[in-house]
């Protein structure tokens, strides 16, 4: 079959489902190719029907706000499924415990639940992503970590069916989730105690000197390596005499050394050439292997 009849759908989807996306407006890198297919569902409902829909060989990315991704120039093969803007819900349940949807901004939980006392979750509102992906990603801040107060998952999966899991069904750790394949996350119940002190005035602070050592408001993808065990990456690529490096219009922040930024012109190609580069520096100076922490996803040109 061609892959151009692999992509067609169901006609209730044909004026729905957009064509030909360019990933880079979906991204904080601002760089990647097109998406075959993208499709911002209106409801869990519609989401199940189209993934029912869809032939089996396509494959499925869901994203959030793009915030963790290096989406290659060539673009996506496959459809692409956009939480933002839908999925928004997000509702107190008890004292301490909320249920929240999967396109929900991390900074909208951490406000909303710092205003009903439970202060634990403020460490989302350094995370510029969705819930979605801060459970994809087990994201954390300052301390604390989304996993840490989950009670419980929603999910889909490819053949759009739902159920509800629990943390027993994933295996998490720093900065990473597995679990079963081909389903992902709609939503979730997180549980956050009462924190004395923490207020939306000690939310602005930490927010405040965050942009003190980190390059906000740039280009980036937050921290492109993971912390190995036993060292900060950031530390390893500053030791290297990395910081401020190019290639193309890419370079490794003179801020923070963890942080890539796109100066406005760079490709996916040139910021993963940077990475590499990175990689095979810290490697041959410290004898230490950085693995990525954003995903890299999509073909080459
Ligand atoms: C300036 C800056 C600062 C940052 N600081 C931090 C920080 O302090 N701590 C931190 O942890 N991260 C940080 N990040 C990285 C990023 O914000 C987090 O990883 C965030 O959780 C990603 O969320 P997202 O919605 O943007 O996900 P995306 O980037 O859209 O996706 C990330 C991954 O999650 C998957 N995914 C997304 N939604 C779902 C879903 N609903 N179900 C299943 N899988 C899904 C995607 O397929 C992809 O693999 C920072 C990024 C920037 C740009």
């Amino acid at each position: 079959m061609s892959a151009q009849r692999s992509l067609e759908v169901a006609p209730e989807f044909a004026a729905r489902v957009l064509h030909d996306v360019p990933m880079r407006k979906h991204t904080s890198w601002h760089v990647g190719g097109p998406a075959d297919l993208f499709f911002t569902p209106r409801d869990i409902m519609e989401l199940a029907s189209f993934l029912r829909q869809l032939r089996p060989e396509v494959a499925v990315l869901w994203i959030g706000l793009g915030s963790n991704l290096l989406v290659r120039d060539g673009g996506i093969r496959g459809a692409v499924v956009c939480t933002v803007g839908t999925f928004g819900a997000m509702e107190r349940k008890s004292v301490n415990v909320i249920r929240v949807e999967a396109g929900v901004p991390c900074a909208r939980v951490a406000k909303q639940c710092v205003k009903w006392g439970m202060g634990a979750a403020e460490f989302l509102a350094g995370i510029p992503g969705t819930m979605g992906g801060a459970l994809a990603m087990n994201a954390g801040a300052w301390g604390g970590e989304t996993w840490r107060h989950v009670l419980e998952v929603e999910v889909l999966d490819r053949r759009g069916a739902r159920r509800t899991r629990t943390p027993k069904d994933y295996e998490v750790g720093y900065r990473q989730v597995s679990g079963p394949e081909n389903e992902w996350f709609t939503g979730a119940t997180l549980q956050f105690e009462s924190k004395p002190g923490a207020d939306s005035e000690l939310i602005r602070e930490l927010l405040e000197r965050r942009k003190d050592t980190q390059p906000i408001g740039e280009w980036s993808c937050g921290s492109v390596f993971a912390n190995p065990r036993t060292d900060h990456a950031a530390r390893l690529i500053e030791g290297a005499g990395l910081k401020g490096y190019r290639i193309g219009d890419a370079s490794v922040s003179t801020k923070h050394a963890n942080f890539i930024i796109n100066h406005g012109q760079a490709s996916a190609a040139d910021i993963e050439a940077l990475i590499r580069h990175i990689q095979m520096t810290v490697a041959q100076q410290h004898g230490i292997e950085l693995k990525t922490e954003v995903r890299i996803v999509g073909e080459a040109l």
